[in-house]
């Protein structure tokens, strides 16, 4: 590949800022690679939907498409109803192109506090895959009063394709609410694929699946059956175990340490990455990519908008820098090219060196470095990691 195509998409609030110090670090560093990328930058956000109305057209999806990678940094303003954009935009994305992997890195790097009594650097280092489609988030749902019959028909969107439909018929004595999960066998095998994949390119050895099958029988244990088919292919290469969530959620505060790959299903992984996120140290620090393996991903940090800190330059940019190192490390998984990786790993060595050092600390992390002050301690350290050769 000659020129890797890679969209911007920095949106609103802290979003612009955050994205400018990680295109500064990670363009310098192609470019001292000899790498060549060209970015374009797209208007969508708050101030692009109250100028013309249009939160992402099909155009600019259709546009999007011709990308290696979209890197987004945060839609929501307070101007505009909460909901509109991140369905209209964020939604919008996962769903046209497809996102059906949600990849969250949780590592303790040297230099941050984990509220986890105990644990340091090296304790806490794993991945949490999320299926970012199917379950309980297919919209799927509604409300039922007492004394007449009721009936819904819906047409869902799994394993990829818009076309399954359920009919519910309801007779109800009382006021009542539902909400149906789907887990397809052709969604469930591509993420856990996936994750297997993943494990193993990666030199992971273990991978622990997790659900709640003891009471949902029939969602998850469509769920295990499928886990249980695809591991027999990868025995010898990748182990692999079942946990319900419950004890998930225990043992990634008592011993995240037993943890290299956790898969989970759409709820449950939303649930664990804000955990994850926490134990690594705050939205500061943590990066996601919502993966199409095949298509065009896109890459963001965990944290919103953040409306509050936005315009004052004093964000923390680390999430946003990680992410940009974990983009690259996908490029890498998708195209071979070695350099990819190398840039990855400069990025996230010198964000670590720079938090290690100690002296850079923003407001969330109780100093008064400021964003751009952070991304240029960040870009020289990863210019001294290139140039020394270490
Ligand atoms: P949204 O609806 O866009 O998710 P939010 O305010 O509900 O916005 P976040 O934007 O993630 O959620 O912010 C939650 C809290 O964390 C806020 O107090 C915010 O200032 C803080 N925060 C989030 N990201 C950062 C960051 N990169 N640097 C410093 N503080 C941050």
């Amino acid at each position: 590949m000659s020129t890797y195509r890679i969209a911007l998409m920095p949106g609103d609030g802290i979003g612009p800022e955050v994205i400018r110090e990680a295109v500064k670090i990670g363009t310098t560093i192609l470019e001292t690679l000899s790498v060549s990328v060209f970015f374009e930058e797209f208007p969508n956000g708050a101030e692009h939907y109250i100028k013309t109305g249009e939160t992402l057209s099909d155009e600019t999806i259709e546009k999007l498409r011709g990308f290696d990678a979209i890197f987004f940094g945060a839609v929501g303003d307070p101007r505009i109803k909460p909901g509109v954009l991140e369905k209209g935009i964020l939604l919008k994305l996962r769903s046209s192109l497809d996102l059906y992997v949600n990849l969250r890195p949780v590592k303790l790097l040297r230099g941050v506090e984990t509220p986890l009594k105990g644990f340091g650097p090296g304790d806490i280092d794993f991945v949490v895959i999320r299926e970012n489609t199917e379950d309980f988030y297919v919209d799927m749902g509604g409300r039922v009063d007492a004394f007449y019959p009721k009936v819904f028909e819906f047409t869902v969107k799994t394993g990829g394709a818009k076309g399954s439909k359920y009919r519910v018929e309801v007779e109800s004595k009382d006021s009542e609410a539902f909400q149906i999960g789907i887990i397809s066998r052709k969604g469930a095998e591509r993420i856990i694929r996936f994750s297997f994949e993943y494990a193993f390119k990666r030199g992971m050895r273990k991978i622990t699946f997790v659900d709640k099958a003891n009471v949902l029988t029939d969602t998850y244990g469509l769920w295990r059956e499928i886990v249980d088919k695809v591991k027999d292919e990868y025995k010898d290469r990748v182990e692999s175990e079942f946990m319900y969530v419950d004890a998930a959620a225990l043992h990634m505060v008592l011993n995240p340490k037993r943890f290299q790959v956790i898969v989970a299903p759409n709820m449950f992984g939303d649930i664990l990455t804000d955990l994850g996120a926490a134990i690594q140290g705050g939205l500061g620090f943590a990066p996601s990519g919502n993966i199409n393996p095949e298509g065009t991903s896109m890459f963001e940090p965990v944290h919103g908008s953040a409306p509050d800190k936005a315009g004052r330059n004093i964000a923390n940019p680390i999430a946003s820098i990680l992410t940009f190192s974990l983009m690259l490390e996908h490029l890498w998984s998708r195209y071979g090219d070695k350099r990819l990786l190398e840039a990855s790993k400069i990025i996230e060595k010198a964000v670590e060196n720079v938090l290690a050092d100690g002296r850079f600390k923003t407001i969330d992390m109780g100093g008064n470095t400021k964003t751009n002050e952070m991304g240029d301690a960040i870009l020289s350290e990863a210019k001294r990691l290139v140039y020394s050769g270490k």
